[in-house]
């Protein structure tokens, strides 16, 4: 049937209707056979007794006078019929008495036992039919003839007529058949595949304007029916088509029209956006001026003040004063806030990130707010996880700002218990090149109303019912620490429970740990190498560039050159192309980490022996043993000191050993000193020997912020006063850290004060 189905219907239809007629065609040849054969055998049965009867009829007269001769002749006679293969006639007694035998009759043939009637025998393979008819005289058997019919001879005889017939038959009727299914499959198979056809058409060409033809033949029947809703179907296509057209070319105008609609919307967006961003980045401008401006004359407001007050000896007006310097404080805390705030809003605070020492970080927030913890008699606790790389990437300033504010607000709203200041880390799975740090700060002070919740960190915004003569304050140091968080990648969050305490917790995400130790201010040889190599070319591999930045720093002052990549892949490439004399790798990194690429390194033929330094963050023994079984050469741990690098490259860079250099110092009075200042020199060196130096001894013991920026306040007055540049210098300066949080610089520029004015009253003796 498969085959079937890959025929055409056209001769699908010549085939059915000739193995229709064929079929038809055998079984009636089929029944006319037999019917004939019945016939035949009828026929033959009558023939038989009548010539039996002739044949008995004629030997009466020879079987009564006893004349075997005379019935032998008679029987003679049937020669003429060749089917008659032997006859015989019977005598009463059942005795042959007269035989008959066919000429081609074998010689021992003996006519058979008489019987009666008649029966089919088979003698060597050849079928018979045996006749008997009794000679009846009156009503008395006198006699029985005897034929033995041969059929075998009959029948192939008839059976090669019969083929003969059938064949001349069969090719009639297959011919015909052939011919009128041929003519008359057309009335089924033209139409269906006239169908085809159009179909065809229609797809390969998509044209539906094609129709099926009609013919009216087939009006009625299911033909008719199929053409009619084919034509109706590409009707309907190409009515659907003509509309797609219309909506297309009507879609494409709508598109032209909205396109050119959003370039309009787009133009004048950006034409707002510029317009809301020049206004304001004039806002911020005119904000920072305007703090600038209103900075600038407090100062001088706070350095006069002070002045005023050590020669107040009323004490009423003492307390006025006291009022004008603790407002003045104030306000100049306010711009402060207001300036970092709109810097941030324009967008224009910029972090800047280095290495940091989480550790003395923490350490110097502890130290800044002792004195007041101890006056409050409250507890602090630190507590920082053993864990957390002595070196990450952060903005130090921010940061200090950011635990200044939270522990500054801690040590504000807490009044009796503990504040804790803790630091914990977790690695980002699989990466120890990046750590989520969390930084917490919790007191047991007044807490917070769940109403205030999260308004806490809008600016301006403080609990309500809040008393302001106490606590003071703007409401913005959480504004600003928030979105200094935020800047960083980070969150802040919240949890209190007012009259027990609070907890701030800000999450830093993926801070990476820097590749070099946090640099030491106080101590400028610390890490200086006495290596002196020669010139040669390092390919620096990590995914963070602010680490491939620090290391690049190590050699600045070194005729080594360095080049970067930012994964394993470009390592690879890189080393190929440049050839460095050696190949610094971080381990853990995107698109291919270290192991990967110092293994493709090692199987190409012009780079494998270039000598390959890993840098890893963790200072695991077993990630060491890893590292060296795969086809490093070195191993460092991150930070990596820049001795210890260097002593790592000198293994593989040809170098020399130098002298440790001495350090300079740093203040000098570098402008000529006026007559006028040097008149008033005296008052000056006494000002700045007593006063200040007890206020700078204060400040230095108790490190408040606050103090310490009335104190440059102070001496930068003083120099505007007697005209002395280089104490208007030092006290910008000092007031410049103060600002940034730049503890370590502060305290160094603090330090440097009494050599500052050893160096103004070594003048006076000069002078004079
Ligand atoms: P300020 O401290 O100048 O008022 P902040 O923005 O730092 O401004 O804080 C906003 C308000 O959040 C505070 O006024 C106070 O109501 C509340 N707050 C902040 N920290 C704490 C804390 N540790 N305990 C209780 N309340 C706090």
């Amino acid at each position: 049937m498969r085959i079937f189905q890959h025929i055409s219907i056209k001769h699908k239809l010549i085939l059915i209707i000739m193995l229709t007629s064929s079929v038809t065609l055998l079984l009636t040849s089929a029944a006319f056979v037999i019917k004939d054969v019945v016939m035949f055998y009828h026929a033959l049965l009558r023939d038989l007794c009548s010539l039996t009867q002739v044949i008995g009829m004629n030997s009466e007269g020879a079987l009564l006078f006893n004349d075997p001769r005379t019935a032998a002749k008679n029987l003679e006679s049937l020669g003429a019929m060749p089917y008659v293969f032997s006859a015989c006639i019977y005598d009463k007694k059942g005795e042959a008495f007269a035989a008959y035998f066919r000429k081609d009759a074998p010689k021992d043939t003996s006519p058979p036992p008489i019987a009666s009637g008649h029966y089919y025998k088979k003698i060597r393979n050849k079928k018979y039919l045996f006749f008997f008819k009794p000679i009846l005289l009156e009503t008395e058997t006198i006699g029985t003839v005897f034929i033995q019919y041969d059929l075998e001879e009959r029948n192939f005889k008839m059976r090669e007529a019969g083929i003969i017939f059938l064949a001349v038959m069969a090719m009639a009727v297959f011919c015909v058949s052939f011919i009128l299914s041929h003519i008359l499959q057309g009335i089924i198979s033209a139409p269906i595949l006239h169908l085809a056809q159009i179909a065809r058409t229609v797809s390969k060409e998509k044209d539906y304007s094609v129709r099926a033809k009609r013919c009216c033949e087939y009006h009625w029947n299911e033909i008719g029916i199929l053409s009619d809703g084919f034509n109706e179907m590409l009707t309907e296509i190409q009515a659907q088509e003509k509309e797609l057209i219309r909506h297309r070319g009507h879609l494409e105008e709508e598109v032209v029209s909205r396109t050119a609609e959003l370039l309009r919307t787009n133009e004048e967006l950006v034409r707002a956006k510029n317009a809301a961003e020049n206004a304001n980045r004039a806002k911020s401008e005119f904000l920072a001026n305007m703090s600038h401006e209103i900075r600038t004359p407090m100062n001088a407001v706070l350095g006069f003040t002070d002045l005023l007050h050590s020669l107040a000896t009323d004490p009423k007006q003492k307390n006025y004063i006291e009022s004008i310097r603790s407002s003045g404080r104030s306000l100049l805390t306010l711009i402060n806030d207001i300036l970092d705030l709109s810097k941030i809003e324009a967008g224009k605070m910029e972090l800047q990130y280095e290495p940091v020492d989480i550790y003395s970080l923490i350490n110097e927030i502890r130290h800044i707010f002792s004195l007041k913890i101890a006056e409050k008699e409250l507890e602090f606790v630190t507590d920082i996880a053993d864990d957390i790389p002595r070196s990450l990437l952060l903005d130090e300033v921010r940061l200090r700002q950011v635990l200044f504010n939270l522990v500054g607000n801690a040590v504000k709203f807490t009044h009796k218990g503990y504040i804790r200041l803790s630091a914990t880390k977790i690695y980002t799975e699989g990466n120890m090149s990046r750590v989520e740090l969390i930084l917490a700060v919790e007191d047991t002070g007044i807490g917070i109303s769940p109403e205030s919740g999260e308004k806490i960190f809008d600016a301006f915004k403080q609990q309500e019912g809040q008393d302001t003569r106490q606590y003071g304050g703007t409401g913005l140091g959480l504004a600003i620490t928030k979105r200094l968080v935020e800047m960083m990648g980070g969150k802040i969050s919240v949890r209190s429970e007012p009259g027990r305490g609070s907890v701030f917790e800000i999450a830093l995400h993926h801070v990476p740990v820097a590749a070099v130790p946090v640099k030491s201010k106080k101590d400028g040889t610390a890490g200086e190498s006495l290596i002196l190599f020669e010139k040669a070319l390092i390919l620096v591999v990590d995914d963070i560039a602010t680490n491939r930045n620090l290391i690049r720093e190590f050699f600045l002052d070194t005729p080594i050159s360095v080049i970067e990549a930012e994964d394993g892949d470009k390592a690879v490439t890189a080393a190929g192309r440049y050839k460095p004399d050696v190949i610094l790798m971080d381990i853990r990194m995107p698109v291919m980490d270290g192991y990967e690429a110092a293994r493709r390194i090692r199987k190409i033929e012009a780079i494998k022996d270039i000598p390959v330094i890993a840098l890893t963050a963790s200072g695991m023994k077993e990630e060491k043993d890893k590292t060296l079984k795969q086809g490093f050469d070195g191993f460092l741990t991150k930070p990596i000191q820049r001795s210890e690098l260097f002593e790592e490259l000198a293994k593989f860079i040809t170098h020399s050993k130098k002298e440790a250099p001495e350090r300079a110092e740093k203040i000098e009075i570098t402008e000529p000193v006026s007559p006028e200042t040097m008149e008033k020199l005296p008052e000056l060196t006494d000002k700045l020997e007593n006063e200040l130096m007890r206020k700078w001894d204060s400040a230095r013991k108790n490190s408040f912020f606050d103090e310490i920026s009335v104190f440059a306040d102070q001496v930068k007055g003083l120099g505007e006063v007697f005209g002395m540049s280089v104490l208007r210098k030092y006290g910008e300066e000092l007031a410049g850290h103060v600002s940034s949080f730049d503890i370590e610089n502060m305290n160094a520029t603090l330090d440097a004060y009494p050599k500052l004015v050893g160096k103004i009253v070594s003048l006076r003796s000069k002078g004079g």
